[in-house]
């Protein structure tokens, strides 16, 4: 009973932190549109590792631990998904790096990287000026 009250406290506190902290707070300079979610993000990690700490010391009763760190990994899950939201992946990933063992003139591929392609006997790597 002391332990499922001090439970209800900490998510209290919790919910209370991660709902209306962010929202109450004056908007800074608006760093990043994800901002405030990356906080709830490293908020709610932090609850995961006390709740891990209070389990471990013996606070927590397995049922309560297994039910507060899945409600903060659903929760964590559903940060994710807005950040995801508005900072969709970028379509374009960074190209793969050139192969050094590929002539980008004759596209002739060589079992080690050669400074001059042995097809075409151009430069293996561009741009090393
Ligand atoms: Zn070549």
């Amino acid at each position: 009973m002391i332990i499922a009250g001090a439970l209800l406290i900490l998510l209290g506190v919790l919910l209370f932190v991660l709902g209306v902290g962010s929202k109450d707070l004056p908007e800074p300079e608006p760093v990043s549109p994800t901002q405030h979610l990356e906080e709830r993000k490293a908020r709610i990690y932090e609850g995961l590792r006390d709740l891990q700490f209070e389990y471990r010391v013996g606070k927590l009763s397995d049922e309560d631990y297994q039910r507060t760190k899945l409600e903060l990994q659903t929760e964590l899950a559903s940060v994710m998904a807005q950040i995801d939201t508005i900072q969709p992946k970028p379509a374009k990933p960074t190209p793969p790096k050139a192969n050094p063992n590929q002539c980008p003139h004759c596209n002739a591929r060589f079992p080690q990287p050669l400074k001059f392609c042995g097809e075409c006997g151009k430069p293996m790597q561009e741009a090393q000026a």
